[in-house]
């Protein structure tokens, strides 16, 4: 996949309508300041169209990325800030489902977690919601540059304990800093595109 045009094309908040979309979205979620954005920019070939760590209390939004006219990256809120209160964790959640639930085009999930760090009770519930709405969850294990390379079997062992993975859960790492784990994505993504 060589990605060459990228428009932001819809941004929606907690009452938007979600668009209707006839090309194929890949879907990014994860808590906040795990890499996502950092990912998505990586993936575009982007330094700083998708947003970087999202301020607490910054409006949370479903961000449309029109990728080649061909697909779309589609950039869930992160969760998990300590400071978030209630009423925003549970405009999150509600964000999140309705999307799940809703959209059409939706082929694959990818869950981001810190390669360093075991998964949390919010990173459990993503993983288990996207696979009882029946989507395919790719687990991206971000940060890989941060850890030594003979830490990275037993780092994925924990991701796979915490999270309870289903056997054909795939695991990703990846690092943004030397981009390894990209040309495996890209790969992903051509596999449902070519389907
Ligand atoms: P988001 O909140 O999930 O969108 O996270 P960001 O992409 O904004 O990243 C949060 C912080 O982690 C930033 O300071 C990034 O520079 C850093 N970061 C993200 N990905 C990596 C990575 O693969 N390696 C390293 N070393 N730092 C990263």
């Amino acid at each position: 996949m060589v990605i060459k045009d990228v428009t932001l094309e819809t941004v929606c908040g907690v009452t938007s309508v979600l668009p209707e979309n006839t090309h194929m979205e890949f879907a990014f979620a994860g808590k906040s300041n795990v890499g996502k954005s950092s990912l998505i920019n990586g993936l575009m070939n982007r330094k700083a169209l998708a947003r970087t760590s999202a301020q607490p209390g910054k409006t949370q939004t479903i961000n449309f990325y029109n990728i080649n006219d061909a697909l779309y990256f589609v950039d869930l809120p992160g969760y998990g800030y300590a400071k978030a209160n209630e009423e925003e964790k549970a405009k999150w959640g509600r964000m999140i489902e309705n999307y799940l639930h809703r959209s059409r085009q939706l082929r694959v999930v990818f869950l981001l977690v810190d390669i360093r760090h075991e998964p949390s009770g919010n990173d459990r519930l993503m993983y288990d919601w996207i696979l009882k709405q029946g989507f395919e969850p790719v687990i991206i294990a971000t940060k890989l540059d941060k850890i030594k390379r003979s830490q990275i079997p037993k780092n994925i062992k924990l991701i796979r304990e915490g999270l309870k993975t289903v056997k054909n859960t795939v695991i990703i790492p990846y690092s943004a800093i030397t981009k390894q784990g990209r040309e495996e994505i890209y790969t992903l993504l051509d596999s449902y595109l070519e389907q």
